[in-house]
């Protein structure tokens, strides 16, 4: 007899395999396999998820009964919602309503779907990097998003950070499952792979190699995931727009860019255009999610959603050789000595999106358009306060904890990917506002 604690459970997985139960797998066997998982302390949920997937059946995400909602799919007016959450970024604020100060916790959350901004009522006793199960938070729609709200019934408990998937470092990268690649988890070194993939722009090039002439056939391809640069060492006769299943095929690095490689050994199929989405949709995906990132060897083009959680310190104002562009320190250059220099504007902060934490450095044009200022200007306050950290404080105001869409491309090296970015646009303003809003609306504050 299943014990009482495990037959809700047992129940759960039986109803939900259906059919398989007697044909494929006995209810003996299930109980069996769920009270194993159980006596290793895996949670009855995870246990049950577990179960579902060997047996082919994808778990249900959330159901009647207090089940887990992702931060994903969240609407923006939910009553009572459980939630499994990463501590993202959290920060108290004084705030006064009714002519009383009252303190709460803003920040973000995070799952493995996305991240999304918090309000806390109650003090939680949690810090950043925490995994806490939720019970009972709702939700307010706050400049087209949803936003969670822990409010005074709400329960908060600080579990295993195993609980979630961590998220990836350089250190630890992710693995790859076997069989085809998607063109975001190509990695230079690879071999013998098999991918499939548009061609999004090719042009046949004369080159030389070991004193020969050669044509190599080169462009971008690109799938759901990104793009990469390819290089055909033999006339495959590729047309731009086609989509091609290519067995052994490698990838190599190049200036720290992947290129996928093919040649006479390798084999190429044309297959059905709708497997994969169109060149327009290619060039104007949706964010990817920043752990995608850590599976391959960086993207020319990609979008990111994330918040800027951290402006880190070289931010601002910088001069740079003018022969090697290396940032200067004291006015050296580590390879050229002491130059003139030429001055640069950037900020570099970590973005974090819930799934993973990337480096990123915003160009001078960016800075410039974030901040709402020209260099020159920034040069000018500078020498006004003397010191050329009012740009890196500027910035810390007004950018941290505000969720970002970017877009830009990213390299990887032996530290992890950085991203590069070339756009941004604030997707929520600012979490402050929208707790006082939120608060007005609750106590009715004018
Ligand atoms: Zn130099």
């Amino acid at each position: 007899m299943p014990q009482p604690q495990t037959a809700p459970h047992l129940e759960e997985i039986v109803r939900a395999l259906g059919e398989k139960v007697g044909r494929e797998v006995n209810v003996h066997e299930l109980e069996e396999e769920l009270g194993r998982y159980l006596e290793y302390g895996v949670p009855p949920e995870q246990a049950r998820s577990i179960i579902l997937r060997k047996h082919g059946v994808t778990p249900p995400k959330s159901g009647p009964g207090g089940s887990r909602k992702t931060l994903g799919e969240l609407q923006g007016s939910e009553g009572f919602v459980n939630l499994l959450v990463r501590i993202v970024h959290i920060g108290t604020k004084e705030i006064t309503a009714r002519g009383e100060k009252r303190t709460i916790q803003t920040g973000i959350l995070g799952d493995e779907t996305r991240t999304r901004p918090f309000t806390s009522w109650k003090t939680l006793d949690v810090e950043k990097g925490d995994v806490i199960k939720v019970t009972g938070a709702y939700t307010k729609e706050y400049q087209g998003e949803a936003q969670v709200n822990f409010g005074d019934r709400v329960q908060v408990e600080k579990v295993d950070k195993d609980l979630l998937p961590p998220p990836p470092t350089a250190a630890t990268p992710v693995e790859r499952p076997e069989g085809p690649l998607r063109v975001s988890e190509l990695r230079p070194g690879d071999s013998g792979i098999e991918v499939t993939a548009r061609i999004l722009n090719i042009s046949a090039k004369p080159v030389t190699v070991q004193g020969q002439p050669k044509t190599v056939w080169s462009g971008t391809v690109g799938d759901g995931t990104g793009k990469i640069a390819f290089n055909a060492w033999h006339d495959f006769g590729l047309q731009e727009g086609e989509v091609v299943h290519v067995k052994g095929a490698y990838v190599k690095a190049f200036r720290g860019a992947a290129q996928l490689t093919f040649d006479e050994r390798s084999s190429l199929e044309r297959v059905a255009p709708d497997t994969v989405p169109t060149a327009t949709e290619i060039d104007h995906q949706g964010p990817v999610p920043l752990s995608v990132l850590y599976h391959g060897a960086g993207q020319a083009d990609v979008t990111v959603e994330a918040t800027l959680l951290e402006v880190r310190p070289g931010s601002g104002l910088v001069k740079r050789c003018t022969n090697c562009k290396r940032v200067l320190r004291n006015g050296m250059c580590g390879e050229h000595g002491k130059v003139e220099g030429r001055l640069d504007l950037r900020i570099k902060a970590i973005l974090d999106d819930g799934t993973a934490a990337v480096n990123a450095i915003f160009s001078k044009e960016l800075t410039e358009q974030m901040l709402g200022k020209t260099m020159a200007e920034w040069e000018a306050l500078a020498k006004e306060h003397m010191s050329t950290d009012v740009v890196e404080a500027e910035a810390k105001t007004r950018l941290t904890a505000r969720v970002f869409r970017v877009r830009g491309a990213v390299l990887v090296d032996e530290y992890g990917p950085m991203f590069l970015a070339k756009e941004a646009a604030v997707v929520q303003r600012d979490l402050t506002a929208a707790a006082e809003a939120l608060l007005a609306e609750l106590e009715g504050v004018a």
